[in-house]
This record gives structure tokens, C-alpha cells and sequence, in this order.
């Protein structure tokens, strides 16, 4: 049986070397469906894409495939968010023994230079199970962080193919100058929703919430990473009236059970968020992401 399967898991990997990636582009591992988005915004059709984990999971518990190892092993460029959220990316580039992203890694990019960290603690620590222990790393949410990692990406791809520099920096700027103009309508609308008390699952939404005038005031999760306990449930059925809270917010992955039944419990409506394009089908990039996000909110708040 053993044999068997070794068998088909040679086959597969075969097929795949063979037709692995396109000629004559540029190369480049996304370990995000949001990442691969500007990626391509930023290089148009110079750059063949592959992205790691998809839209719909747990980025943090993402299982890498063999696919992944083959991707990884011929890639040029690997681009990834940096910081804890792709806990398995070490070993995945270990595995696939790439001398570009071991070592110096010179063909590697972290786009979370730049960002603006929040909830980066004085210790560092997993010992209560925490898994963002460098600080939040969920701030591609924030349009704003994304303006500054479409520089990030840019700009370091401008320097690994220079001969491509103007028309990277051309591709980054016209998009970052769309989303300025989307910003002016997206903070117009959330306007109505000003201040409005919010209970998140996973510490998902800080940069998001910030943005756009919503206040956190509890997670379901009593640690990033740690399912709710009973007794941390039985504090935020009494919190939910004390503070006024009118939303709980919801990424696609993980059990709806819990915030569901907490939502029966108190009357307040469960919104389910996208962190990640290509998690539903009307969602296929960064835009139509953050639009669906507010209609969420919308229908959730406005009882429709
Ligand atoms: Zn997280």
C-alpha cells in the first residue's frame, strides 16, 4: 500500500516538474492570495504567480504541499507578510533548499518593512499559545498599509530587475493612486458607523477597525490561536450589553458555531469578513474585497 502511494505521490510530482512555470517571466511565490494581487497589479505581465495558502484558511496553520516545495524550489522572487503569520515558511524554504531565499535571502520580500505595527509586545513569548508574538500581522486590512507594501514590493523588485524599474514604479503608483480615491468613498461610508463597539473572533481586524472608526472591545478568542473557553464566553455575554456592542466580526475560517450561538444569545448580528481575495467567488481582488467587507458590515448593522 506503501508502495502505492509513493507510486502516485512520483507521478504527481513529475507532472508537475514538467510544466512547473511559464517561460521567459519572472518567477514569483506569493504565500497570499492578497500578496499575488499586487504583485500583479505592480508587474503586469511580466510575472508568472503562484500563491501558497488559500484565500479561505487559517493562514497561520496553512500546511505546505509538495506542490508548494516544487513552486518554491524554481521560484526567483518570494514575497511574503513577514513577521509570524506564515509560521510554516521556514521549513517550507528549508525543504526546498532554494539558495535565493536561504541565507542572505536576497530575493526575498517582507512587506512588512515599512508597516506601522500594532500590539507588538515587551516580551517575547508563545507560552499562553499566542501566535502574533512580533505584533499584529494582519494589516494588509488597513488600504493604507497596502499603499506602503505596493512600495515595498516596487521598490525591491526594482532592484533585483532593474531593467523593469519605471514600469514597476509606474504600475505601483497608478494603483496606489486608485486606492486613494477608493479611501475618499470607503471612510465616506463607514462614516455612518462611527464608533460603533465590536467583538472580533481572531485578532484579525486592529488595523481595519482603527482605519475605519470601529472599536474592538473583546475577542472570542481569549488568546490569538486559543478557541473560546466557557468562562471567557460567560464575560463577553455580559460585556456585549455593558460597552453596547453591535457587531461580531467573523473571518471565513475556524467553527461559526461559537459566535452564532453568541449571537442568538445577545441579539448582536455575526458579520463573516474576507481577509483574503478568492475567498468568495465575487471577491477577486483587493477592491472588491474591501467593498464586500463594508456590505457585510452594512447588512449586519442596518439589520437587512
Ligand atoms: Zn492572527
Amino acid at each position: 500500500m506503501k508502495a502505492v502511494k509513493f507510486f502516485f505521490f512520483f507521478l504527481f510530482t513529475i507532472g508537475l516538474t514538467q510544466n512547473l512555470w511559464a517561460a521567459d517571466k519572472i518567477r514569483v511565490v506569493a504565500t497570499i492570495t492578497t500578496l499575488a494581487d499586487f504583485i500583479q497589479q505592480v508587474t503586469g505581465d511580466l510575472a508568472d504567480i503562484y500563491t501558497i495558502a488559500a484565500p479561505k484558511r487559517n493562514i497561520h496553520f496553512y500546511a505546505p504541499t509538495p506542490k508548494d516545495v516544487l513552486k518554491v524550489k524554481k521560484a526567483d522572487v518570494l514575497v511574503h507578510t513577514g513577521l509570524d503569520l506564515e509560521a510554516w515558511r521556514p521549513p517550507l524554504l528549508e525543504t526546498a533548499g532554494n539558495a535565493r531565499f536561504l541565507g542572505e535571502a536576497k530575493f526575498e520580500i517582507d512587506v512588512s518593512k515599512g508597516i506601522k505595527l500594532v500590539e507588538v509586545p515587551t516580551i517575547l513569548s508563545r507560552s499562553q499559545g499566542d501566535l502574533h508574538i512580533f505584533g499584529n500581522p494582519h494589516y494588509w486590512v488597513d488600504p493604507e498599509n497596502a499603499k506602503i507594501m505596493l512600495e515595498t514590493i516596487a521598490n525591491r523588485l526594482s532592484e533585483l530587475y532593474p531593467e523593469h524599474a519605471s514600469e514597476f514604479q509606474k504600475n505601483a503608483k497608478a494603483y496606489r493612486n486608485k486606492i486613494d480615491e477608493k479611501m475618499k468613498e470607503w471612510l465616506a461610508f463607514m462614516e455612518q458607523f462611527r464608533g460603533s463597539s465590536v467583538i472580533t473572533y481572531h485578532k484579525s481586524w486592529p488595523y481595519f477597525a482603527d482605519r475605519f472608526g470601529l472599536k474592538i472591545v473583546e475577542q472570542l478568542e481569549p488568546v490569538p490561536g486559543i478557541p473560546p473557553t466557557a468562562k471567557h464566553l460567560a464575560k463577553l455575554r455580559s460585556l456585549i450589553p455593558e460597552k453596547n456592542v453591535k457587531l461580531i466580526i467573523k473571518e471565513t475560517f475556524g467553527e461559526n458555531r461559537t459566535s452564532e450561538k453568541l449571537s442568538r444569545e445577545t441579539g448582536v448580528k455575526v458579520a463573516v469578513l474576507i481577509q483574503n481575495p478568492g475567498a468568495a467567488k465575487e471577491v477577486q481582488d483587493y477592491f472588491s474585497m474591501m467593498d464586500y467587507n463594508f456590505n457585510q458590515i452594512r447588512k449586519a448593522l442596518k439589520n437587512e
